[in-house]
């Protein structure tokens, strides 16, 4: 059990989790592929204080390096579910499960909507979650919807199990086996009555049973049902607290402007205000 799991291992979930650490609690930052962080492609920022002219990825390294010397644990993964129980909060972490006593997310912006049918078949055949649900889809047709930068290696996974994979995406899908068909298409629509059966890619139709859709990042109220939210941001004090007790938020999810520096600096109060709260409730 971690005193605070930080979802996101952008500017501000490394700023809260190296806080967390300050105050010498333990953390554990869980993030997916370092590609999907959109600082990692930005090719030059000069509006962070103190390195003029510096790549995206370059000032993420050095977050992460920082964080690491001060002994923030990392977990490569997809959150796919936060749930409080009696003072602890279990997240499912793919097929995985990670405990905290407090929770900052820190999970950007999602930067894509959900496509037609989806919604209604959550659990009747889309899952977000190849290495949670594959197994179900062995010897059957399924579609893998390649928004992460990890998509191909986990259609990749899923043919090796058995299934038989059709990949989907607007994006190249570098590191894609070369017996997996790839469709190129960008807008999509869940088929089906009461199951999955295909999803439309473009003009044309893909008979499956099961839809994966990998995105970087999860909608905050569906990680964590009950959670206030202002528009598509998550509500915060301004001790970056949400809603929900023991939960802190901070960065892009929290609102305008979407910048590094404002990340940074909620981080810092997000991961401060977390660690205190460990000390009130103990
Ligand atoms: C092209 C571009 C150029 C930009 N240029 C600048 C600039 O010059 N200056 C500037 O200040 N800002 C710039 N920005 C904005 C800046 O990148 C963001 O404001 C900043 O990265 C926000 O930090 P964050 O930690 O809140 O979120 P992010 O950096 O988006 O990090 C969130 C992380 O959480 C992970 N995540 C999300 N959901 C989950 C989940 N369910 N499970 C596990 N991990 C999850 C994501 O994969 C991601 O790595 C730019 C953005 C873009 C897209």
């Amino acid at each position: 059990m971690y005193d605070v799991a930080v979802i996101g291992g952008g500017p501000a979930g490394l700023s809260a989790a190296i806080q967390v650490r300050a105050r010498g609690r333990s953390v554990l930052v869980v993030s997916g592929d370092l590609r999907d962080n959109p600082l990692y492609k930005t090719e030059r920022i000069d509006n962070y204080l103190g390195f003029y002219d510096v790549t995206g990825g370059e000032l993420l390294e050095r977050f992460r390096s920082h964080a690491r010397q001060m002994g923030v644990e990392e977990k490569e993964g997809r959150v796919l579910n936060i749930m409080p129980m009696n003072g602890t909060f279990y997240l499912s972490v793919g097929s995985e499960m990670e405990q905290a006593r407090a929770v900052v997310l820190a999970t950007g912006v999602v930067r894509s909507a959900k496509y037609p049918g989806e919604g209604e078949h959550l659990g009747a055949g889309v899952s977000y979650c190849a290495t949670c649900d594959g197994m179900l889809y062995r010897g059957k047709e399924v579609a893998v919807v390649g928004l992460a930068a990890d998509a191909p290696q986990e259609a990749n996974w899923l043919k090796e199990i058995g299934c038989k994979v059709t990949y989907v995406s607007p994006n190249p899908a570098d590191g894609l086996r070369s017996d997996i068909p790839a469709v190129k298409a960008g807008k999509l629509e869940v088929l089906g009555e009461q199951k999955v059966e295909g999803l439309r890619a473009g003009g044309t139709t893909i008979p499956c049973e099961g839809v994966f859709i990998l995105r970087p990042s999860m909608a905050p109220a569906e990680l964590l049902p009950g959670l206030e939210l202002e528009g598509s941001y998550i509500k915060v004090d301004g001790n970056m607290a949400t809603s929900i007790p023991g939960v802190f938020a901070a960065g892009d999810c929290t609102g305008l402007p979407l910048q590094v520096s404002k990340a940074v600096g909620e981080g810092q109060v997000a991961g401060h205000r977390a660690a205190e709260y460990l000390e009130y409730i103990s």
